[in-house]
């Protein structure tokens, strides 16, 4: 295998000039027509009758020995105690904000006081490392009688920015790599909604706990800032808490339009709503060891021609949003394999829950990748629910249904992929596939993703069309990643492709599925 390898490298270019004439050279060069034939692969092998023989299946990558130690300062009690400062906000209905009979420290924007607090307390503790923002806007009113907000009304979102550091690219491209203002710039988001509601969504005044939904979500977002913040990642990383969500996903929209606006180089989003892991006394069908992730498959953006196509190429499967939830599954292969309790995502092939929507679909539709957390089974007489007892069964979005210690899962499965996409070189660009003439072989070509390390290799995944996560790999050596193409003995009709790019720790973008060239 290493001699074919090595053989790639000759065949990439840099070598060549020195094979000539000498007939070990003429041997050279038949092998290099084979290889770029797709007669023989990487593996040294000839090519196989099936077309997935000579592939390497994938397997789990290492943990991360910094991301480790990050996910071990995750604590359910320091969840806990976030989930119980919210809850105890009385309620954090948006329209709240208006309201000028509230008691003191309730309402939505007491709420957004104390999250901001947090965030600068998190940064203090950092000497600074957190630029600590909130974007605050006017929604207007509209009188229309299903509307959700009747009156201009104060919505405010707070985040909080952790800047790519240069010290930790040095560390990951190699130091005499220098630095890459690209790869510090890419950036990768966390959010939770922290307003609440009641049965009746307008009702500002009562009691909303909204513990599950989704001051959970919120307290993973903090927490991810909390854990991630001791340490320092190559890109940025953005830690929000949205309002608005059960208005009509107002907060995040804006949100997501002001990323768009400001040029955001905004490359995953993970949405984090009812992560709370409902506990019902009686309930034997929750489970604990499960966190679905929701992904759309055809981009909320593309527009009717792309569809066509991603529909005749049976690339629905493929958009940015499924390929970064792939990746949340991979993160959770990695860093929860070796937890005997056991804890996973699982992919759901859909935007959203029947009937739901959530703040992701604001990214969506900006055109960012982004994924929505849910808990595996929710219980809905404990959301969007008035607290009380009727007939002997409790309902409302109660403190005492929320497992912190589910939520510190999601919380480790959250910081584990923001770091490791963070340390990962940026996904390839203008990836495609060959398609000019009638071929059992498949020639992929790409470009290396802004601020490439020169340590970092292209790595070719596949799987078949009825799998749903990827099976098979294969590295390319690194003086073909240069040249940005290779061909595999495999037929593109059989499989689904994807080009993605690894450090040498094993850390990966997320995969790009190719468009046809002619
Ligand atoms: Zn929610």
């Amino acid at each position: 295998m290493k001699r074919i390898q090595g053989l790639h490298r000759f065949c990439g270019g840099r070598a060549g000039r020195r094979a000539e004439g000498a007939s070990p050279a003429a041997v050279v060069t038949i092998l290099c027509a084979l290889v770029f034939a797709g007669l023989i692969t990487g593996t040294g092998r000839a090519a196989p009758a099936r077309s997935t023989g000579a592939a390497q299946p994938i397997a789990t990558a290492p943990a991360d020995p910094a991301i480790a130690r990050a996910l071990a300062d995750v604590s359910a009690t320091h969840i806990r105690q976030t989930v119980t400062a919210l809850v105890d906000f009385h309620t954090r209905n948006t329209l709240s904000s208006m309201d000028s009979d509230l008691p003191p420290k309730t309402g939505v924007t007491a709420a957004a006081k104390w999250i901001e607090q947090q965030f600068t307390a998190i940064s203090d503790a950092c000497h600074g490392c957190l630029e600590v923002k909130t974007d605050t806007f006017t929604q207007p009113g509209d009188d229309a009688p299903r509307s959700r907000v009747k009156v201009p009304t104060t919505i405010t979102n707070v985040y909080a920015i952790m800047r790519g550091s240069e010290a930790a690219q040095a560390i990951m491209r190699g130091s005499d790599a220098g630095t890459d203002p690209g790869q510090a710039s890419r950036m990768y988001l966390v959010t939770g909604h922290y307003d609440s509601r009641r049965t009746d969504v307008m009702d500002s005044h009562g009691i909303a706990p909204g513990a599950n939904d989704d001051a959970s979500g919120t307290a993973v977002s903090i927490e991810c800032a909390r854990v991630l913040s001791r340490h320092r990642w190559p890109s940025t990383l953005v830690c929000v808490a949205v309002a608005g969500e059960e208005q009509g996903l107002l907060g995040s929209a804006h949100l997501a339009k002001l990323a768009k606006d400001q040029g955001w180089q905004l490359a995953g989003v993970l949405n984090n709503d009812i992560v709370g892991g409902d506990t019902t006394p009686g309930d034997t069908l929750q489970d604990k060891t499960r966190i679905r992730v929701f992904s759309q498959g055809i981009p909320a953006t593309a527009p009717p021609e792309e569809i066509k196509r991603t529909l005749a190429l049976g690339l629905e499967s493929d958009g940015p949003s499924r390929e970064l939830a792939r990746l949340v599954a991979g993160v959770g292969r990695t860093y929860f394999h070796t937890n005997p309790a056991g804890f996973r995502p699982v992919l759901e092939f859909r935007l959203d829950r029947f009937l739901r929507g959530g703040d992701h679909l604001s990214f969506n539709q900006q055109g960012f990748a982004a994924v929505r957390l849910t808990e595996w089974r929710e219980n809905f007489d404990h959301q969007h629910q008035d607290v009380r007892l009727e007939n002997g069964k409790q309902y409302g979005d109660l403190l005492k249904f929320v497992d912190f210690n589910y939520v510190a899962n999601v919380a480790r499965l959250n910081a584990a992929t923001l770091a490791t996409l963070a340390s990962a070189p940026a996904a390839p660009e203008e990836v495609r596939i060959v398609t000019s003439n009638l071929d059992n072989n498949s020639t992929l070509r790409w470009k290396p993703g802004p601020g490439m390390p020169a340590k970092a290799h292209i790595d070719i995944v596949w799987r078949d069309t009825s799998a749903p996560d990827w099976q098979y790999h294969q590295p390319v050596p690194a003086a073909d990643t240069r040249n940005s193409s290779m061909t595999l003995p495999i037929s593109k009709d059989n499989v689904i492709f994807g080009v993605r790019a690894c450090n040498p720790a094993g850390q990966c973008s997320p995969a790009v599925a190719p468009l046809p060239e002619r």
